[in-house]
């Protein structure tokens, strides 16, 4: 496994001729959610590629960029043991040097859900993951459905301006009890994680009663939001949405999905699901 930090020597590598080639960007603390995709990428792909990048970018101004939780040598153990064949770790001084100007907006889609509580986050993910498609140059990108709007907005990025790559959603990683696993996860304490199980038990609840034939999406939202509160988590938003656009559904179909984000204390969590 090839370690590199430079963003010249990464744009410079020549790959073997006629080889697909995989990439999976990450803000690393890894988990078993960011080793399925590049699980993923290693059945589909020749060579794969992982970045990891805590992108200054998409933190708002009082989010956790000095706490997001890092441990480089163990995430390059584990990319290692999972056969993955370059890491990219560049720092945030050559990815935004003095002088920097350069933004991606997806308008519209950037705005709305996580977007509506993270001005801006958005705008920092487009335009850092066109950084690193620009330097890597994959045929395939791994995403998870996990941040389900990101996969969305980079999907009309993508199409917007004509990337020449394919981008592979891939499902969402859970604990036992169905959190979603995430990088975050660790700043639960004993009794936010028992919280935090409400979680995926919102989205379980709103998609057996959809299943069972409740159509009515504010209906839906309304026991979601409901069981959140109950259990102690502080509902940021709960929403229905066509899967496709991420624009509201006020009736279930089969594109329907549930997305939710909620603060548990201060973690932000969010999760998705779709409902039939
Ligand atoms: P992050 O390091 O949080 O920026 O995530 C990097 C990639 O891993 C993104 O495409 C996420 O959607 C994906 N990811 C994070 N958590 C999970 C999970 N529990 N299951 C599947 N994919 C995930």
């Amino acid at each position: 496994m090839l370690q590199i930090n430079s963003l010249q020597e990464m744009q410079e590598i020549t790959y073997p001729t006629g080889s697909r080639i995989g990439f999976v960007p990450t803000m690393g603390y890894l988990h078993e959610g960011h080793l399925s995709l590049v699980d993923a990428s290693r059945k589909e792909c020749k060579i794969t590629v992982v970045s990891i990048f805590i992108n200054p970018a998409q933190f708002g101004p009082n989010e956790d960029l000095a706490s997001y939780p890092r441990d480089l040598e163990r995430d390059l153990n584990l990319l290692h043991e999972r056969g993955v064949d370059y890491v990219f770790f560049p720092s945030s001084g050559q990815m935004y040097p003095d002088g920097y100007h350069s933004w991606v907006e997806v308008e519209e889609l950037s705005n709305i859900l996580c977007g509506a509580s993270r001005p801006g986050h958005f705008r920092g993910v487009c335009t850092v993951v066109l950084k690193l498609i620009n330097l890597v140059r994959p045929h395939r990108m791994y995403m998870g459905e996990k941040d389900y709007q990101q996969l969305t907005i980079l999907r009309t990025m993508a199409v917007d301006l004509n990337l020449p790559l394919r981008i592979v959603g891939c499902p969402i990683v859970r604990e036992p009890d169905g959190l979603a696993k995430s990088s975050r996860n660790v700043y639960l304490d004993q009794s936010q994680r028992q919280i935090a199980r409400s979680l995926s038990e919102a989205l379980q609840m709103a998609q057996s009663q959809a299943r069972s034939g409740i159509l009515d999406s504010a209906e839906l939202i309304r026991q979601a939001t409901e069981h959140l509160q109950s259990r102690g988590a502080r509902v940021d938003y709960v929403s229905i949405v066509d899967s496709r656009t991420l624009m509201p559904h006020a009736q279930i179909d089969e594109y329907s999905r549930m997305l939710l984000a909620a603060y548990v204390g201060k973690t932000r969590l969010i999760d998705n699901l779709q409902l039939l």
